[in-house]
Parts: structure tokens; C-alpha cells; sequence
């Protein structure tokens, strides 16, 4: 019932033309899946360019970060109406801006409410760091900063979630398929709880953490996951190519 979604988190890699090399190098076997919506987020710089190559694809665009302000004195920012005409979705939350960057809930429930006005369509992720998984304070913890992200949204209608254990992202140590499925349902619950049965059973809820080709048949047959935020292997084509792939044939057979 839900498309599946993968999605690339290029995150600070690729140069311009690095980007559109590797935009080239997917693009036309990518295509060629139809039943899985393939997403990839480069760097700011590159949306314009990759835009112009994907004219007519079936390939969506996101970025991987906005600020909420639609414009003014906020030097180095991008705004929501700057990435309105150039992508159809925008990563937000990711614990690496929550980490480095010092995002708190506030900001990122701002983000929110700035991209689903300006009509992207945001990815919101949420996760708990390694001591807090070790203290058994996981569902705390995503329940707390869904409910932060979300304050005040009304209408959550595309809006998709990635559930990002902070310890398994970039590790090379993915949660067990197990674990990520039975957080997403506990996550679909609670938004069943707060939005309603069918705003749940309609989201897209996927994982991210060190998903790779080699991993991606374990998450895939879940039925609570729909998809993947994917790092640092959407970086190589052919692996990105290979998690949509096998995610495309495993989600059809269900
Ligand atoms: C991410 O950046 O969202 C991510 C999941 O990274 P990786 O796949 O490299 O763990």
C-alpha cells in the first residue's frame, strides 16, 4: 500500500561535477524501477545542475537541510522558497545537524512547518544516541522528538520519517532488522495515537544506519519498514543501485 522510498544522504560529499558524474552513473538503470520512489540529496550547490540533468526523470531531489526563515538577514542560509522550485523533498533533523550543529526540537519543528508550507516535502529524522539505546530509552527518546518536530503540524500528508539509531549511522553497525522494525511500529503507533489510524498506516517510515547491498535484504521484508536514508552508500552507484533494486523485488513480493 505505501511506495517504498529510498533515499541517498550524500551528505558533504561530491564536488559539482562529481555530483553530476554520479547522478549519470545511476540515472538510467534507476530508471528503470518503477515501483520504488528513488530519492537522492546531494549538496546545495549541486540541486541546480542535478535538476537539469533529471528533466523528465522519474529520480526526485531533496535537500538535505533548510533553514525556516523565507528570507532576510540570516548570511549562509537556504531557504524553503529557494529549494521549492529545485527539489521535491528536504532531510530534516538529521542527528548530524542535531549533533554538530546544535539543532534542538524547536528548530527542527520549525524546518518542518517552513518545508511543508513552502510544499517539499520533508524527511524527519529521529533516533536515540548509543547510551540512551543502552539505558532502554529508545521509545522515550523518538517519542519525544517526534512529538517536538510535530508540535502544532496539523496535516502530515507525505510527510515521511526516518528512524536514525544515532549509533548506526556512518558505524558500519546497522541496528538488527528486528529492532529497526519494532521501533517503526512503536513510532506508527504513536502517530496512530496522535494523528489518527489512517495518517499512520499511509506514512512512509524508513530506516537509516549503515544500510549497504550487503544488508538490505535483512530490513527490506520487515513490514513496518518502507524504505531507507541511506549514507554512506549512496555514494556508489552501484550500491545504491542494488539497496533499490532488492528493495523494488523484496517489497513486490509482499
Ligand atoms: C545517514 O546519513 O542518514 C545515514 C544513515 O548514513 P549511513 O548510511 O552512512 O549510516
Amino acid at each position: 500500500m505505501r511506495v517504498p522510498l529510498i533515499a541517498g544522504n550524500w551528505k558533504m560529499n561530491t564536488t559539482v561535477a562529481e555530483a553530476l558524474e554520479l547522478v549519470r552513473a545511476m540515472k538510467d538503470e534507476l530508471e528503470k524501477v518503477i515501483n520504488v520512489e528513488k530519492v537522492v540529496c546531494p549538496p546545495f550547490v549541486s540541486l541546480a545542475p542535478a535538476k537539469a540533468l533529471l528533466e523528465g526523470s522519474s529520480i526526485k531531489l531533496g535537500a538535505q537541510n533548510l533553514f525556516f526563515a523565507e528570507k532576510g538577514a540570516y548570511t549562509g542560509e537556504i531557504s524553503p522558497l529557494m529549494l521549492a522550485g529545485l527539489c521535491e523533498y528536504v532531510i530534516i533533523g538529521h542527528s548530524e545537524r542535531r549533533q554538530h550543529f546544535h539543532e534542538t526540537g524547536d528548530m527542527v519543528n520549525k524546518k518542518i512547518v517552513a518545508a511543508l508550507k513552502a510544499g517539499l516535502t520533508p524527511i524527519l529524522c529521529i533516533g536515540e544516541r548509543l547510551e540512551e539505546n543502552e539505558a532502554g530509552k529508545t521509545e522515550n527518546v523518538v517519542t519525544e522528538q517526534l512529538h517536538l518536530a510535530l508540535a502544532g503540524v496539523e496535516d502530515l500528508y507525505g510527510l515521511a520519517i526516518a528512524y536514525e539509531p544515532v549509533w548506526a549511522i556512518g558505524t558500519g553497525k546497522p541496528a538488527t532488522a528486528q529492532q529497526a522494525n519494532g521501533t517503526i511500529a512503536f513510532i506508527r503507533q504513536d502517530i496512530a495515537r496522535t494523528y489518527g489510524q489512517k495518517v499512520a498506516q499511509e506514512m512512509r517510515i524508513l530506516y537509516g544506519g549503515s544500510v549497504n547491498s550487503a544488508n538490505a535484504a535483512e530490513f527490506m521484508p520487515q513490514p513496518e519498514i518502507d524504505g531507507a536514508l541511506v549514507g554512506g552508500a549512496s555514494l556508489q552507484a552501484k550500491e545504491f543501485l542494488s539497496i533499490v533494486n532488492q528493495t523494488s523485488i523484496i517489497k513486490r513480493r509482499k
